[in-house]
């Protein structure tokens, strides 16, 4: 049984192009699968989380990322009586659109990006369902439902909100997306504080005994340690993370269904226009997740080593921007008749984000690849 405050794929506010149900496929079924048939998806397994993809085989890629925030979803959304698809289908995409390498692309990227209208990852990772992907007869993009959209859509500029007609709609009047968006942002953060301290961990840069001066880590370290005192290595790692996590989880659900009673949610509309995000940790949580983070920001995401990575990355991304804005022969003809078609529309801005779609679209080894190409 679904709750009354559910998404229901019988009642979507639809595709952008109409098209007919399916007897055997919900409609968040169908956007679900979707994404994972696009190009765009399959790049993800080549593109940057924290560690350059190259740098070792075992640390998450944008692609094992998506699949953890989706497990991490789902087991959320089936909890709460949720619609599992449409929460699974919000999570497998919600990076479709990042640069290559990580923060540095991103950062890079927008760098470049800022006299012609700036660059936003999740803008982009709309544009390229809504527009990039290009393998159905009938229409460019996947013609996903609303709701998926609504999801993928995390965060947007008023600015660039008042273009997207039904989706851009919530950032003007200040309205919440569905419960399953909702729970996709707080699975997404779930997945990469836990899956960063691992790879941080495995690949050297932080140590256990630096996490045990965060609270979270700590307290599910040292119930580890109590069952299991003989226990070392990679297997308390594991044991502390999951507990970590199942906590989180656990916190997450309890304090959001109390929202939810306490606030009486009878449908859809009420989550919509409820006056903040009923998805909650609890005050507790909220305050040992926001210290984890300061930690992977100090020790790990700044570290002099993740910037030696990601440096070079920023050199790659800005001089091929660089290089294509001046002259855009060095296109591949798919890129350049983009170009006549934007310009005719949108002037150099139009041209701008033709070239921002070309990078963004890069895995890590395509852009290196093609930096050398041009420059060396
Ligand atoms: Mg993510």
């Amino acid at each position: 049984m679904k709750a009354v405050y559910a998404s229901n794929p019988q009642k979507s506010q639809g595709r952008k192009y109409p098209e007919l149900g399916l007897l055997y496929r919900t409609e968040f079924q169908r956007d679900r699968d979707r994404i994972i048939h696009s190009t765009a998806f399959r790049r993800l397994e080549y593109k940057t989380q924290v560690f350059v993809n190259h740098e070792g085989d075992l640390y998450r890629t944008r692609l094992t990322h998506s699949i953890e925030v989706a497990q991490i979803a789902r087991s959320i959304a089936r909890m709460m009586h949720l619609d599992e698809d449409l929460s699974e289908a919000i999570a497998l995409a919600h990076d479709l659109g990042h640069t290559p390498f990580g923060h540095a692309g991103q950062d890079a990227l927008n760098t470049c990006m800022k006299p012609y209208g700036g660059f936003e990852h999740n803008l982009q990772s709309l544009r390229v369902v809504d527009v990039l992907e290009q393998s159905y007869a009938d229409f460019s993009g996947l013609n996903l439902t609303f709701e998926a959209r609504e999801g993928i859509l995390k965060h947007c500029s008023i600015k660039h909100a008042k273009d997207l007609g039904d989706v851009g709609k919530r950032f003007i009047n200040k309205t919440q997306p569905s419960l399953e968006a909702q729970l996709v942002n707080l699975a997404d953060e779930i997945a990469y504080n836990n899956h960063d301290i691992d790879d941080g961990i495995r690949s050297g840069l932080i140590t256990v005994e630096q996490l045990l001066e965060v609270e979270l880590f700590a307290q599910s370290h040292s119930e580890v340690m109590y069952k299991y005192p003989k226990l070392s290595g990679r297997k308390v790692v594991h044991e502390t993370l999951r507990r970590i996590i199942n906590r989180m989880i656990t916190d997450l659900l309890e304090n959001s269904q109390q929202q939810i009673n306490e606030n009486n949610i009878q449908t859809l509309e009420d989550v919509r226009n409820h006056s903040n995000r009923l998805m909650q940790y609890s005050l507790e949580m909220k305050q040992l997740n926001q210290t984890l983070k300061r930690f992977l920001r100090e020790n790990l995401y700044y570290h002099h080593c993740v910037y030696r990575m990601t440096n070079r990355a920023q050199q790659t991304v800005q001089g091929l921007f660089d290089v294509f804005i001046n002259d855009e022969r060095l296109l591949p003809p798919k890129y350049q008749k983009n170009i006549k078609k934007a310009e005719k529309i949108n002037g150099i801005e139009g041209r701008a984000e033709v070239i921002a779609d070309y990078i963004a679209g890069m895995t890590d080894r395509y852009a290196t690849e093609e930096y050398k190409r041009l420059f060396v």
